[in-house]
């Protein structure tokens, strides 16, 4: 037993173990109404391909969350690993007065960023109740793959990692995705 009244392990137990769960990390973007807005996630899941949703898991307490009930929409942009500052600029945990550079592009969904591994654009379909956090549930309108090679920023631990060698480009998406309902779009 933890805390009065909680069964099972501490939430920062939780965290730790959790943290085990190596992930890659993206910036979440919506247009809000001051401009484009932008959070680090990383709690994303694949969830469907009939139809193609994916999940991101987001803090009730985000700013992040008025703004998409307001947009409606949002894009997930895959972090390369050269990115890693735009992973803490975006989580609030960017030690210095200046933002790292970065640029936006109007995209499907939302914003995206300039120099990203990879991007959906959704339509917010649904949200659901988890707990502390809202599962936002994306409906996949357009996808985005930069050219090889491809070195995603991943989270390991707490702590931020790189592949020791940079990945074989994957299947090709056409192949899986039916390019009549997803716009695909790719780096030259
Ligand atoms: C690796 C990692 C993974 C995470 N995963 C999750 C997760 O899955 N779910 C979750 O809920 N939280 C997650 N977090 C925590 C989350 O990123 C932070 O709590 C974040 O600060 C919450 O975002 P917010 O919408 O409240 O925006 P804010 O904290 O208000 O904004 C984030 C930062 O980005 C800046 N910013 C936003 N938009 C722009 C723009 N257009 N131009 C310039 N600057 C801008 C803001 O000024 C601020 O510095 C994660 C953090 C890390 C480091």
């Amino acid at each position: 037993m933890g805390t009065a009244g909680r069964a099972g392990p501490e939430p920062t137990e939780f965290r730790r173990v959790m943290g085990l769960f190596a992930t890659g990390v993206a910036v979440m973007t919506a247009a809000g109404s001051r401009g484009p807005h932008g959070m680090t996630v990383n709690a994303v899941m694949s969830v469907s391909l009939d139809p193609l949703l994916v999940c991101v898991s987001v803090n009730r307490a985000a700013r992040m969350l008025p703004i998409l009930r307001h947009a409606g929409a949002f894009a997930l942009n895959v972090l390369a690993e050269d990115q890693q500052p735009l992973s803490r600029y975006f989580a609030e945990a960017w030690p210095h007065a200046t933002p790292p550079e970065h640029r936006f592009e109007p995209w499907v969904g939302g914003p995206r960023l300039v120099g990203c591994l990879a991007a959906v654009g959704c339509r917010v379909e649904r949200r659901l109740d988890g707990g502390d956090h809202e599962l936002v549930l994306g409906r996949a309108l357009a996808l985005y793959q930069a050219a090889p090679p491809l070195r995603p920023l991943l989270f390991f631990g707490g702590r931020y990692h790189r592949l020791r060698e940079p990945a074989a480009a994957p299947r090709d998406p056409v192949e899986v995705w039916n390019p009549e309902e997803v716009q695909i779009f790719y780096d030259s």
